[in-house]
């Protein structure tokens, strides 16, 4: 332990680039600090410096501070500029996300909490497989309850620090009657008896452990000798408890944040928190800043007369010397289309004047906004990449859409048709996609050709093949629907009868909604087509471009995962009523649903360095469907005085036609075939071929199934055949032998 006075005076370099506010925060190395200030000014910078400082000046190492950021890449890039600040690498950090350094504690002592130290963590698709095992135990109907908005009810218990035991009568009351908590319950044990935590018990297990260990807790107590926190007004409850409970020996804890950038609170992060800090830690040091270095004066001013409509805040001011620059541009255009158009040539003319890709970044609200910008990159020729999440046709309805395309277009396609075969679920379980595949070998046949044969025949169960049937026949008429069928009218067909809307339309989880509103996107983007075989083309070409060009890049990203990122020049499409803010935000929470949105719309202002483009546009086109589109409440709210209003009339009421839009795509002449075919002639060779008429009437045969049988019927690829045991079958002749060979 170190406790001698401070081995490097306080005058180091490093404090003189500081204001005043700023060098007092990190200069407050013990006590509780709490520094509450706006966007840009400089409170991730303070943590840095304050923990370059505590290990210059010998008051801690590396082992004994805990450092907690937001994400992984903050994490990273925190331990380079601490690198670059020192001179040197350090090792031994405790630096990471929540997430990360709750792992690494559990760990060590897994065993406290019946775990082992190899425990897995799991995703969320493991987690929602979990859950589907446990549902038919539990009495719940998995219309209204499907797995993942069980999953969704859990996870938010977890982000509160409420373990089973902990919800009261009164919180489940509402949720089926308390069968949500009993499969809580259950879950728990199934991850104790698998090894495994989810994200949310990484902290959860941290909590008990440290609450039943005494000893254990105030050897963590004594060894962090300091503790630093990013980004702290999107802390949830765990997060907060975990905190207090670690920061029990020495009280040295230092939290940035701001209020007015909390955007979690539909993720159980609350900015109580806050408030709350002063309480717990009596006699804390509370330090505002107040200037800004990250953005011009008209953005800062925007941005600050913006936040200015929310009531529920702390209140602050905000001020920069740096140019007042450019005004903030809002910009009126016809539709998505136009405006990506817009967007696309504003970023080669910025390319042309010098500006780094690097430091241009779309921010959108809902994922699905980014398919148009996608596709105009990929036009432009402007690499880009996406943050925080896959891209549009990389996402799980997206995918599972167009697999079912591939299926109407392409019977043959094995990957797709395997893809959706039981999605939504039809009961057709692996052990009949087994049968399927060994049909299909075993008639050099495609998935599709073996499922439409092997329906005739009593190889499946009558459900199974009920189901099997409709969907194979469904697929034949969806086929037949043909030319007269515009693409976008098809596609809304199949995902409708198919029951895959309607799954998602079931699914009460809080992202199902944003799944439905990707699904209507790939409507509309298929409209743009003219026909099918192009469109999948352009998909499967858009998902080969994904493979890495790690070089300069504009980045694409949701307005929630920007924060604590800056960027030159920060384009923010789609300020319109609905979208931003967006309806479920006001429907589901009313003023303060309606204050969180605007939080993130400061955040999105305060990303900007040098400029901040709004748009909005007259049309957007959800599911097909033009809708008139209103400016968004934000506009309206944003200072005059900081604000330049573009109109530009020849591209406002410009309309386009849909043709025009789908001429654009180079890819049009490339063939479709050849990406999508799965099985190349002759390439089976080695597989014997089974068809019926190698097989005749009186010949005594093998089947795995049913036994031994005289065959009294061929046709194709069936038989029809008299089982010693089973009676008169109808089965493929694939999946018999001759019994002489049956061994
Ligand atoms: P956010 O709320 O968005 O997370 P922040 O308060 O964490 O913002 P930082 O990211 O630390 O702000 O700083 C914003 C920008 O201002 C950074 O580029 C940082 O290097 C710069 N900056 C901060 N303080 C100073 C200073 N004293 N002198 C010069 N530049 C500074
Ligand atoms: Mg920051």
């Amino acid at each position: 332990m170190n406790d001698s006075p401070a081995a490097m005076p306080d005058t180091a370099d490093y404090l003189t680039e500081l204001n005043d506010g700023q060098r007092q925060a990190v200069l407050a190395t013990e006590g509780p600090v709490l520094v509450l200030a706006g966007a840009g000014t400089g409170k991730t910078r303070v943590l840095t410096t304050r923990l370059a400082h505590i290990l210059t000046t010998g008051r801690a190492g590396p082992g004994q501070i805990l450092a907690v950021t937001f994400t992984n890449k903050a994490a990273r890039e925190m331990k380079d500029r601490i690198a670059m600040l020192l001179g040197r690498p350090v090792e031994g950090w405790w630096l990471g996300t929540f997430h990360a350094l709750a792992a690494r504690l559990l760990r060590r002592h897994a065993e406290l909490v019946g775990l082992k130290p190899n425990f897995t963590i799991l995703d969320t698709d493991d987690q929602i497989r979990l859950v589907k095992q446990l549902l038919p135990g539990s009495r719940l109907d998995d219309k209204k309850w499907p797995a993942r908005a069980v999953l969704g009810a859990i996870e938010r218990w977890k982000d509160r620090a409420l373990t089973p035991d902990r919800v009261t009568p009164a919180e489940q009351a509402h949720l089926a009657d308390g069968a949500i908590l009993r499969l809580y319950h259950a879950y728990q044990d199934r991850l104790l008896t698998v090894n495994a935590c989810d994200f949310g018990d990484l902290l959860l297990h941290n909590l008990t452990l440290l609450g039943a260990n005494a000893e254990v807790a105030a050897s963590y107590q004594r060894q962090f000798r300091y503790i630093l926190v990013d980004e702290y007004q999107d802390a949830n409850v765990a997060q907060y408890l975990w905190l207090r409970l670690l920061a029990q020996g020495h009280r040295n804890l230092c939290c940035v944040g701001d209020d007015d950038q909390s955007i979690y609170g539909w993720r159980g992060a609350e900015v109580g928190n806050i408030l709350r800090f002063e309480n717990d830690f009596p006699g804390a040091q509370v330090i505002r800043l107040e200037r800004n270095y990250r953005s011009t004066g008209h953005i800062l001013g925007a941005a600050s007369g913006l936040i200015a409509h929310n009531r529920g805040r702390l209140g602050k001011t905000l001020w920069t010397e740096d140019e007042e620059g450019d005004k903030v541009k809002v910009r009126a255009l016809w539709d998505g289309q136009e405006e990506a158009r817009a967007i696309g040539e504003e970023i080669e003319a910025l390319q042309r004047h010098g500006q780094r890709l690097g430091g241009i970044a779309i921010l959108v609200r809902a994922g699905f906004q980014m398919r148009e910008f996608e596709e105009r990159f990929l036009t432009l020729g402007v690499p880009y990449r996406v943050v925080g999440g896959p891209r549009f046709y990389e996402r799980q309805e997206i995918r599972d859409a167009v697999a079912y395309l591939r299926v109407v277009h392409q019977p043959d396609d094995d990957l797709a048709f395997e893809r959706i075969i039981n999605t939504p679920r039809r009961g057709i379980g692996d052990t009949t996609v087994r049968v399927l595949h060994q049909a299909a070998r075993g008639q050099r046949a495609s998935l599709f050709e073996a499922a439409r044969r092997i329906v005739e025949t009593d190889e499946l169960g009558s459900a199974v093949r009920r189901s099997l049937a409709s969907l194979t026949r469904d697929f034949v008429r969806w086929q037949g629907l043909g030319a007269d069928t515009g693409n976008a009218e098809l596609v809304g067909i199949v995902l409708d009868e198919s029951g895959y809307t309607g799954m998602w339309q079931a699914d009460k989880s809080p992202d199902a909604p944003g799944r439905l509103e990707n699904l209507k996107e790939l409507v509309a983007a298929i409209a743009e087509f003219p026909d099918l075989g192009g469109f999948l083309e352009h998909v499967s070409l858009v998902l080969e471009v994904t493979e890495g060009d790690p070089g300069d890049m504009a980045t694409l990203m949701t307005l929630h995962s920007a924060k604590g990122l800056e960027f030159d020049v920060v384009f923010l499409p789609g300020w319109e009523e609905g979208l931003f803010p967006h309806k479920r935000a006001l429907d589901e929470s009313g003023v303060s649903g309606l204050e969180e949105e605007r939080r993130l719309a400061y955040v999105g202002l305060t990303r900007a360095r040098r400029r901040a483009d709004v748009s909005f546009v007259a049309n957007r086109r959800l599911y097909n469907q033009w809708q008139v589109a209103m400016p968004s409440r934000f506009i309206d709210e944003l200072p005059p005085a900081h604000v330049e209003v573009e109109k530009n009339p020849s591209q406002f009421g410009r309309t386009q036609g849909l043709a025009e839009g789908a001429a654009v795509w180079p890819i049009q002449a490339r063939s479709v075939a050849g990406g999508l075919r799965r099985r190349a002639p002759g390439d089976t060779g080695a597989i014997a071929v089974a068809e019926a008429q190698d097989y005749a009437v009186g010949a005594r045969v093998f089947h795995v199934k049913f036994g031994y049988g005289l065959v009294t019927a061929a046709e194709g690829s069936k038989l029809d055949i008299d089982f010693d045991k089973a009676g008169t079958k109808k089965v493929m002749a694939s999946f018999v032998q001759p019994a002489d060979r049956a061994g």
